[in-house]
């Protein structure tokens, strides 16, 4: 992660240079060397030992001082010189809509704000517009835009917060001082939206650990209360929330920081009927405290089998476990291929070749190539003639990789009149269909609901993809009736899709477990448009796993011949 670290201080130099207005080619010269040390393959460290720095594309000797400057002490001394000058309020306006890094310069100079709070403030009494060449309009703007980018910072994609969450994980399971570490909170649970990144561990020195934390580059802000616990900024911007307690406390903690509130609450509340009294410190049964050493301890002095962390919402969860009848949820290494895939022969950045490398590397045994149909010209969809030269490709790839399995598949779009892209006679000849939208979402429920339905209708679709369209953070789902799509998937036996990419996680938790009850099963898919794009599956299995679903439920877990079949038999009047 060292290269990661070091591209984010240097762009972040570069973000600071240019609010103070100073000259672009220096601006330029910082976040060109980010950009280029982001794109390394290989780890910075070792390049600085063979002395090759300045051999890297925009790695001049002066920049290339301060690299090694942040890997001999952790800090660039350069940086907090800057941070001295501009409040980290000031950078995060920049992205603003209208505003630019030479406004925010321009209003931080006149304004003299310290953080968003405050220039919120500002902008309510209308102070913004004194500033010359900020009208009314743009005052506005920038008041929407605070009050969605705070809305932002409070909740970010999980995908994103575990960037963070993985760099503080290992740092915190390198101490020697840490006998036990774990990630807690939402974020431990699988939600799709995290706020903090919560930690709990188990040390007798809280103290030296937040010190060493605290030094770390990683870290760009830390703030300690009651001695044992702190809370940090890291530098990608990302909260963390960290508790250390004595090692007889930490699986008590760790359970109740885990969560879910309510799920805390249901436990109590039997236990109370129980003689147990529960307080997610400890837990004393008629007086006499219990010592738990892990979460199966805690569960097992309710009388309960173990409850895993996706599943602890107080949605039904407890009273499963008393009847025994928790679900046996399914696991990534259950998972036999990916069935939606993108390849450079539509919009994908990796050839069906590769892809297949990876695949065959993951341990698969199957992979779905799904490039875009003809319609989805700007992601370069396939036409027919076009589709006819991918399968020779795939033919061919086929052989040399036998026995692995590749499926000659395609995302069709569902077209914005209920059309399908492609004729039957050609859907008729693939191995696998999904199908999804990508344009009209501004139509209403009614009429996207109909889209999906004519869609499953079609004996050559197999999956919907993405079934409500939502990008996490960016983009709300469209309207859709999404009860009568999981009917009419039940009665045809159709799949839906969990879709891994970070941004989409789609269908949701709730959804999944509509579909499950249903009797729907559920595919779960990266949507990779390049190689690092299949390792976003654990993402899609754990919305999978919030969803209740269990190994029998996942289509993908089916081995090559019972996928076929399993195809084959919802395709009538094909094979
Ligand atoms: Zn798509
Ligand atoms: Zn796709």
């Amino acid at each position: 992660m060292k290269n990661l670290e070091i591209a984010w201080t240097l762009r972040e130099i570069s973000d600071l240079l240019r609010v103070k207005g100073e000259n672009r080619f220096k601006v330029r010269a910082y976040n060109n060397a980010a950009r280029s040390i982001k794109k390394l393959k290989e780890d910075i460290t070792t390049l600085r030992k063979k002395e090759v720095l300045t051999e890297i594309p925009g790695i001049g000797e002066n920049i290339a001082k301060k690299i090694e400057e942040i890997l001999d002490t952790g800090r660039s001394v350069y940086l907090d010189e800057l941070r001295e000058e501009v409040p980290p309020g000031v950078l995060s306006i920049i992205s603003l809509p209208g505003v630019g890094p030479k406004t925010a310069g321009l209003l931080y100079e006149k304004l003299q704000f310290k953080d968003l709070s405050e220039l919120m403030v500002l902008a309510k009494d209308g102070r913004l517009r004194d500033v010359p060449g900020i009208g009314p309009k743009t005052e506005t703007n920038i008041l929407k835009g605070i009050e969605k980018l705070k809305k932002n910072m409070e909740h970010v994609p999980h995908g994103l917060a575990r960037v963070s969450a993985d760099i503080i994980f290992e740092l915190l399971s390198s101490f020697s001082l840490i006998s036990r570490v774990s990630l807690a909170g939402s974020m431990r649970r699988g939600k799709d939206m995290v706020g903090d990144v919560d930690f709990v561990a188990a040390s007798d020195n809280s103290h030296k650990v937040m010190e060493i934390l605290g030094e770390h580059p990683h870290i760009r802000e830390l703030d300690i209360f009651h001695d044992n616990r702190a809370k940090a900024f890291t530098n990608l911007g990302t909260k963390i929330d960290l508790q250390i307690v004595k090692e007889d406390k930490f699986a008590a903690v760790l359970h109740r920081s885990t969560g879910s509130k309510k799920h805390f609450q249901q436990l109590s509340a039997l236990g109370n009927k129980k003689g147990i009294n529960y307080d997610g410190n400890s837990i004393l049964k008629n007086g006499k405290e219990i010592i738990v050493s892990d979460e199966e301890g805690i569960y097992s002095a309710f009388g309960l089998p173990y409850i895993d962390p996706e599943l602890r919402e107080g949605a039904g969860e407890i009273e499963a476990a008393k009847n025994n009848s928790l679900p046996d949820l399914v696991d990534i290494h259950d998972l036999r291929g990916d069935l939606h895939t993108h390849s450079t022969w539509s919009d994908g950045h990796g050839t069906i070749e590769e892809m297949v490398q990876e695949a065959v590397k993951m341990g698969y045994s199957y992979l779905a190539i799904t490039d875009h149909s003809q319609s989805l010209a700007v992601a370069n969809g396939l036409t027919v003639g076009r589709l006819m030269e991918q399968w020779d490709e795939i033919n061919y790839l086929r052989k040399k990789y036998a026995p692995f399995l590749i499926l000659r598949g395609i995302e069709m779009d569902i077209l914005r009149d209920c059309r399908l892209d492609y004729e039957d006679e050609i859907l008729a000849k693939f191995d696998i269909v999904i199908a999804s939208i990508h344009t009209g979402f501004e139509q209403n429920k009614e009429a996207i609901t109909e889209r999906l339905i004519t869609a499953l209708e079609n004996p050559y679709v197999d999956i919907i993809a993405h079934p409500t369209g939502r990008i996490l953070g960016r983009r709300p789902p469209y309207e859709v009736d999404m009860e009568k799509v999981i009917e009419k998937a039940s009665k045809l036996g159709k799949t839906l899709e969990v879709n891994s990419s970070l941004d989409r996680l789609d269908l949701n938790a709730a959804y999944v477990r509509m579909a499950k009850e249903a009797g729907v099963k559920i595919a779960i898919n990266t949507d990779a448009h390049g190689k690092t794009g299949l390792r976003d599956m654990e993402y899609g299995v754990m919305t999978a796993r919030r969803g209740w679903l269990e190994k029998n439920d996942v289509l993908n877990t089916l081995d090559s011949q019972e996928l076929l079949s399993h195809l084959s038999r919802n395709r009538v009047g094909v094979r």
